[in-house]
């Protein structure tokens, strides 16, 4: 397995892309993109059925990205997935599925798999999250590290404060954790000054540790903080602004994490501009650092 934190600085930064023109475009694509990382969904994000990717396309992707340097790969699940939900259908098709794609992803070389904590569906937090982490249990034997994302606390779903994440580690101590700046905004994590940033980091700190934080999604966000709304935007046009990220590459330990957004886009081009808008904060950090 590549260790996740292997990756010395400046930040490896890349995007979420769509593997809906094949696995080998996305390669192309990442390049075109001067990405370093890169995330993607293995099937379609909102249905069940779906059919195994042959291993030899999964290998000859793999061998593509490692030719290009591409790497770490991340894996996004699907939205369907919901390991906290109290109806046992909707869990074992979860359970499937993650087998299904665990074992994709580990035959295309990814490191790490992002998964939403799921939603409680009306049974209360303390009830879905007991269910998550037995859930969670009943996963083993892929060397895909398990991410667990940080969510805007929209609806049901859990996960909107890192507090929350604390019996999860204790209970599943091989599961890592994905901050996503978009959602912790709309949770209420004030990221535009650097007391909330600091305060944010502090709380990591104390339930988890900031170590069990593998992966950035350096996402705007559309709503207003402590919404709870899932509303991303790109960097510079959402109302976050642009400082945290600058925050986050100057953090001795986040920023060597690897960096991906998850923007909206109609295009290419605005994920080429949400990628220029990080590098160009990530250099300043870089230079700032060498000044100082
Ligand atoms: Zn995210």
């Amino acid at each position: 397995m590549l260790d996740i934190m292997s990756y010395n600085c400046p930040v490896r930064t890349g995007a979420h892309l769509w593997i809906g023109q094949g696995l080998s475009e996305v390669v192309v694509v990442a390049c075109r993109l001067k990405c370093q990382c890169l995330q993607i969904f293995l099937h379609s994000p909102r249905q069940w059925r779906v059919k195994k990717r042959p291993d030899c396309e999964l290998v000859s992707f793999r061998k593509a990205l490692k030719l290009q340097g591409l790497e770490p790969l991340v894996v996004h699940m699907p939205y369907l997935i919901n390991l906290a939900s109290p109806e046992g259908s909707v869990v074992s098709l979860s359970l499937k599925r993650l087998a299904l794609e665990l074992e994709e992803a580990e035959t295309a070389g990814a490191t790490a798999y992002v998964l939403h904590p799921g939603s409680h569906l009306g049974c209360g937090p303390q009830a879905g999250l007991k269910r998550l982490i037995g859930n969670l249990q009943k996963i083993s034997g892929s060397n895909v590290k398990l991410l667990l994302e940080n969510t805007a606390g929209q609806g049901q779903s859990l996960g909107r404060f890192w507090s929350g994440f604390r019996e999860i580690r204790q209970h599943c101590p091989q599961t890592g954790f994905c901050l996503d700046t978009a959602h912790a905004w709309a949770a209420g994590y004030n990221l535009t000054s650097s007391t909330g940033f600091q305060s944010m980091l502090a709380e990591i700190e104390k339930t988890l540790g900031l170590e069990y934080i593998f992966l950035v999604h350096a996402n705007g966000s559309a709503a207003v903080c402590g919404s709870g709304l899932d509303r991303h935007a790109s960097l510079d046009r959402g109302k976050i602004g642009l400082e945290v990220f600058q925050w986050l590459a100057q953090d001795k330990y986040l920023g060597k994490l690897p960096f991906i957004i998850e923007t909206p886009k109609n295009s290419l081009s605005e994920d080429r501009r949400n990628l220029k808008l990080l590098l160009r904060v990530e250099r300043q950090t870089e230079a700032g650092a060498k000044n100082g």
